[in-house]
């Protein structure tokens, strides 16, 4: 087992008035603390808590700077420097992550503001990071230390995050496996033995079924609760109704990595994300932004479980996995979602399960040679237009007196 560690960085979303002044309320009463501390001598903890005690801060942020100042103090930390912008720490027990993938921005971070109060702020996640937040919010990495901080008017929020991957090996011979993610059968999974032979095809029909259905419940009631003004109620559903999809996902992804693991130096090939993206053909665009969401999710959690498990996982360019022959590679049609056909008359395969031949045709690609390891992406999927923005609620019912500025500058005290 090895212990990976990454900051995971997030910006946080044009928080309004009101809460871009607590952010600063904050900042100042840390920055003050800090250098209350410092001044003050403090070279051990108990000694930097008899300061920090009285300024209005979360005990989360106390706790940070308890830990912090002796070690600035033990250092050759210099007391003009102090006047430098210091991010907030926070211990771990404090901020919070949410996902809620029915809105426009999917990830929200509480951030405790006083003792009592804390602030839910929606917040832009590096895209690079998505496996890290799906196995922060599953519970499967640890959350360190956060960090608060502006740049240039803008605020972001650090986590430290920590993991377990598993060392494997590497044999000769790899087992590429194929994992198309569709909608009739949610995974399906497929590999060649070692005489070439498909084997061993997996598919998950049920659960696919069911999302689908959750989906659908979803998008009714949220208009018909719409209609009627119930937004509370709107929000409370879908979450539900999103998190019984997450454990599906959850449960079908650690399936699909426990088949992996049974396997010689087994790769789960992946389609490109991107690519996928591109080709999709469907009518609305928030059931294409909702199916996009199924496939960043599986995508993110099929990584990090592989990598719990040592399995390398590499993506592909899905151009014609789904049209193309795995077995003479000449295109075929499907005459339905479920089948299939060769149009090749010299070729044995006539008909076939259409996602079994998909998912071969993936794991071919990667034999090709033509596999990365890291999408190719270059914006985000959780900032597209339209979708509500209903996030959790705040502590305090006086968040709702503010009306929208962005960029202020913090105003701080001399
Ligand atoms: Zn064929």
């Amino acid at each position: 087992m090895t212990e990976l560690t990454e900051t995971l960085e997030l910006k946080l979303v044009e928080p309004n008035a009101h809460k871009h002044r607590k952010l600063c309320e904050t900042k100042q009463a840390y920055q003050d603390a800090l250098e209350a501390a410092f001044n003050a001598n403090c070279t051990t903890q108990t000694e930097a808590n008899n300061v920090v005690v009285n300024y209005d801060l979360s005990g989360y942020a106390k706790n940070a700077l308890k830990k912090y100042v002796p070690q600035l103090r033990g250092g050759s930390y210099d007391a003009k420097e102090l006047h430098d912008d210091h991010p907030v720490r926070f211990t771990n027990e404090g901020p919070k992550l949410d996902h809620k993938p029915q809105n426009a921005i999917e990830w929200y971070v509480k951030i405790p503001h006083h003792d009592d109060y804390h602030l839910w702020l929606p917040a832009q996640p590096n895209p690079e990071q998505r496996e890290w937040l799906e196995a922060l919010h599953a519970g499967d990495a640890k959350m360190g230390e956060c960090r608060l901080f502006d740049r240039d008017g803008v605020w972001y929020f650090h986590i430290v995050a920590t993991r377990d991957v598993e060392e494997r090996a590497s044999s000769a011979s790899e087992t590429p496996i194929g994992v198309d993610i569709g909608e009739a059968s949610l995974v399906t999974v497929c590999h060649r033995n070692e005489r070439g032979s498909p084997t061993e095809p997996n598919l998950w029909n049920d659960e696919g079924k069911r999302v689908r259905q959750l989906r659908e419940t979803y998008f009714t009631a949220t208009r018909r609760l719409q209609q009627r003004g119930s937004e509370r109620i709107v929000e409370s559903y879908g979450d539900s109704l999103w998190r019984q999809i997450d454990d599906i996902l959850h449960t079908v992804t650690s399936e699909v990595v426990a088949y992996a693991d049974q396997f010689e130096n087994p790769v789960l090939v992946l389609e490109d994300l991107t690519h996928i993206r591109e080709n999709m053909d469907y009518g609305a665009f928030m059931n294409r932004r909702l199916h996009g969401w199924g496939f960043a999710k599986m995508h993110a959690q099929l990584r990090y479980k592989a990598a719990e498990k040592g399995i390398r996982v590499e993506t592909v360019n899905p151009a014609y996995t789904s049209k193309a022959c795995h077995c003479c590679g000449e295109q075929g049609y499907r005459p339905d979602q479920a089948t299939f056909t060769c149009s090749n008359s010299a070729c044995w395969v006539s008909e076939y399960h259409a996602d079994i031949n998909a998912a071969l045709n993936i794991a071919e690609r990667h034999l090709s040679g033509e596999s990365h390891s890291r999408e190719h992406r270059s914006g985000d999927d959780s900032a597209e237009e339209g979708g509500r923005l209903t996030g959790p609620q705040d502590s305090h019912t006086d968040a709702d007196t503010q009306q929208v500025t962005r960029g202020t500058p913090c105003v701080l005290k001399p």
